[in-house]
């Protein structure tokens, strides 16, 4: 069936600014309004966010961070190595918490309903008392958590950013109705994501980690996708799938080091729309996290939204025409931590 597709956007995700030379920069936001309009002029709802609200944070922060966090209003200030605020950021990252929540409304309003969010700043890497690595507040976990609270009894994230979703992870890690997959590079930042991670007490299993080597290309995410994504999603059988989508594992990207084409996040895209439309009458909650390259970063954007409106697209996965056996490798260890709890 066509899916229905809603972009949800606001050109005021420029005013988080960041120093000179930061790679989390406003014309990332410049990219996305771009892209937004024009999905609008191709006949895409366009949809502004609205601020996430207390209740919905405190489902996955802690409310002396949300006080902390708040106190930066007004102020440039520097709360990691790698994340700042500027006078308007606490705002603005409220919103972009607040689009993914609306990306799920949206999603768990109907059959056959997909939205992209088109954020920024990024949210996989916040913990539930820690900004971290350009994130403030993880928008997907709260979006997750916004679905749980809504009738989704079972929830997929898959995060196909080039880094771990470290947030997300502990977030969740102990939740077997919240599933987290990840493919990212690896030794790499924020160090989390071995394979050997799945989770703890009733969440074992519902943590999947494919820990990729770099230099990998699409064949070794096609190959991850095949051996573990695919069927870990078909037996979890999840009532949404939410996308934590980077593009930082594109060739050109400057912060990493994988060789994915744009064509590669359309099949992986592509892919996890079928999953949705066999699982979930296709309810679908697409999120921006990274993503450095404004090249790369549009031409993915595009990629996303064709594969996500109108009728569903075969996965055409692209040929690199490189050997490599990184992927291989991710999968033996994923399925060597992971055969306890699923079937391969
Ligand atoms: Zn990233």
């Amino acid at each position: 069936m066509p899916m229905s597709l809603t972009l949800i956007h606001t050109e005021r995700f420029a005013e988080h600014q960041t120093p000179p030379g930061h790679p989390e920069r406003p014309e990332r936001a410049e990219v996305m309004d771009v892209v937004a309009a024009r999905w609008k002029s191709r006949g895409v709802e366009v949809i502004p966010p609205s601020a996430a609200t207390r209740e919905q944070l405190l489902r996955v922060h802690d409310g002396d961070y949300l006080r902390r966090i708040s106190e930066t209003t007004g102020r440039a200030v520097k709360l990691d190595p790698d994340t700042y605020t500027s006078p308007e950021s606490h705002e603005i990252a409220l919103l972009a918490a607040g689009a993914a929540v609306q990306a799920v409304d949206h999603a768990l309003s109907g059959p056959q309903h997909s939205a992209l969010a088109l954020v920024r700043p990024p949210g996989h890497h916040a913990e539930r008392d820690r900004a971290m690595g350009f994130c403030l507040f993880n928008g997907v976990a709260v979006a997750a958590a916004h679905a749980r609270a809504n009738g989704a009894a079972k929830v997929a994230i898959v995060d196909y950013d080039v880094h771990h979703g470290n947030g997300t992870q502990h977030i969740f890690e102990d939740d077997p109705h919240v599933l987290y997959v990840s493919t990212h590079q690896f030794p790499y930042y924020p160090g989390t994501g071995a394979a050997g991670e799945v989770g703890r007490g009733a969440g074992a299993g519902f943590t999947v980690n494919l820990p990729l080597e770099v230099g990998a290309v699409d064949e070794d995410y096609q190959t991850a996708f095949a051996a573990v994504i695919l069927p870990v999603l078909a037996q979890f059988k999840p009532d949404l799938v939410i996308v934590s989508a980077g593009f930082d594992a594109h060739e050109r990207d400057p912060l990493a080091g994988m060789r994915l084409s744009t064509a590669a996040f359309a099949a992986m895209t592509a892919e996890l729309r079928g999953v949705a439309e066999r699982q979930c009458q296709g309810r679908m909650a697409v999120v921006t996290e990274g993503g450095y390259d404004l090249q790369a970063l549009a031409a993915s954007l595009d990629a996303v939204a064709e594969t996500l409106n109108g009728l569903p697209p075969p996965a055409r996965w692209p040929r690199s025409g490189v050997a490599s056996d990184r992927g291989r490798t991710a999968v033996e260890a994923a399925t060597r931590a992971l055969s306890p709890y699923w079937r391969f």
